[in-house]
């Protein structure tokens, strides 16, 4: 089966990997805007996988592009791992070039201060109630598109969404009749030395951060000022933590897809030291995303700052401790009430060790291998864009046990209050 990989940044990077062990991969292209660093890792996994490899440049921003490389390669499936900003331009080029599309994040407009997606985006803040610069209704859109093409589009197959999409659907075909309850809980033990670095993209992981928290309630969102909500866990493997509610992307399409939900809540684990910077960054104006004038020429502040810091690809050799990513689901089974926790341990040398990069872009390029595989062997199929939920968990957890990250379920979790 030929595959195409657009991107080739840190969750790519494990993504790649991945794909060379798995044999449902036969060829696999590596298209990326920065042509040296597809061709650095073809020639890293050339000999360690039967896949053919092959890399190509690409401006994944282009439909025109796209198109150019995708029917000249004819790949069967393309996984976009490079931006969220790029995901509508690879639906199209997918539709136009017939081939099945898979991602890690939902659509998020790269200039929000053009008024056409402004309109669309305040009409949808009114109507749906919460303020998050990204949503699902952009993808969903293409739900008619797909299926008249015979095609399948799978959003979300990263950790978060992604794997704790999956579990949700695993806890409810297998532990209860009704999920009631699901709090996320993502939590970073790693130390990477550095006093301020994001994991993965900072301009992606900063906008998400200073955004707004909010959580479903009983039929429509509730929103929270940023890292309004805090409360204390006790993770495995990790320990002790502050955890923040935020905004996040799988509490929307869970909503959606499990039925008799009553709460989806989604926190996060941030340090005191992440938090002061991130804070007197926004406060200074590095955050912004609207161009300003310096020195003649125009720079967007936030893309000026993740110039100056540190790539999250070179975290790798420096981070030290665990991630601990997982959901505790409260509900019913044979009218008793139920609680259950399915949680992943990974840690940051491990994953170092065996791909070059740390946990946080492991935990999301092993799911974006795995489900690519489910719809390249045909094991999740079905035209028209769909999320991880929808389709069966139980190949999908087989998986995560299989290619690096095993789950345990605990029985008896501490909740949230
Ligand atoms: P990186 O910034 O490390 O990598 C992005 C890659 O995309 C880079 O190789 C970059 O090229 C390439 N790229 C960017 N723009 C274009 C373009 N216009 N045309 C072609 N290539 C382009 O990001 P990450 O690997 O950290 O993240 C990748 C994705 O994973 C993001 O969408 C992120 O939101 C998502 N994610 C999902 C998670 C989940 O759990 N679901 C968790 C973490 C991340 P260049 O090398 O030239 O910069």
């Amino acid at each position: 089966m030929k595959l195409m990989v657009i991107g080739c940044g840190g969750v790519a990077t494990v993504a790649i990997h991945k794909c060379c062990e798995n044999p449902v991969f036969t060829e696999i292209m590596i298209a990326s805007r920065t042509k040296s660093k597809c061709d650095a890792l073809a020639e890293k996994l050339a000999p360690k996988t039967s896949a053919k490899l092959t890399t190509a440049v690409v401006d994944a921003d282009s439909f025109d592009s796209l198109c150019r490389l995708m029917k000249e390669y004819k790949p069967h499936t393309v996984l976009n791992v490079a931006l969220p900003y790029q995901d509508l331009t690879i639906m199209d080029a997918c539709l136009e070039c017939g081939a099945n599309y898979v991602d890690t994040a939902n659509y998020e407009a790269e200039n929000t201060d053009d008024p056409e997606w402004r309109a669309i985006y305040e009409k949808r803040c009114k109507e749906k109630g919460f303020t998050a610069l990204f949503d699902y209704s952009w993808q969903w859109a293409y739900d008619e598109k797909f299926k008249a093409a015979g095609l399948t589009a799978l959003l979300g197959t990263g950790f978060d969404p992604g794997v704790t999409s999956v579990y949700t659907a695993y806890a409810l075909k297998h532990y209860f009749d009704e999920i009631h309850y699901i709090d996320i809980l993502d939590c970073n033990g790693g130390d990477h030395g550095y006093p301020f670095a994001t994991n993965f993209n900072p301009e992606i992981n900063l906008r998400e951060v200073s955004s707004n928290g909010s959580y479903w309630e009983d039929g429509h969102w509730v929103e929270t000022k940023p890292m309004e909500i805090k409360r204390e866990y006790n993770f495995d493997g990790v320990g002790m933590k502050d955890m923040y509610l935020l905004h996040h992307e799988e509490i929307e399409s869970l909503a959606k897809n499990i039925p008799n939900v009553k709460r989806i809540r989604f926190f996060m684990t941030f340090g005191q030291s992440y938090l002061t910077h991130m804070n007197c960054l926004q406060n200074v104006g590095m955050l912004g995303t609207t161009p300003v004038k310096f020195e003649g020429r125009e720079i967007v502040p936030i893309k000026f700052l993740k110039a100056l810091l540190p790539d999250p690809a070179s975290l790798g050799p420096r981070t030290v401790g665990k991630t601990n990513i997982g959901c505790i689901f409260r509900g019913i089974k044979d009218g008793k009430e139920r609680n259950i926790y399915i949680y992943n341990v990974c840690d940051h040398q491990e994953c170092y060790k065996e791909t070059g990069a740390q946990a946080v872009s492991y935990t999301t390029g092993v799911p974006a291998m795995i489900g690519t595989s489910m719809v390249a062997s045909g094991t999740w199929s079905g035209a028209g864009v769909f999320n991880v939920e929808e389709f069966d968990p139980d190949p999908y957890m087989d998986a995560l046990n299989k290619y690096g990250l095993p789950w345990q379920v605990d029985e008896n979790p501490v909740l949230v209050d």
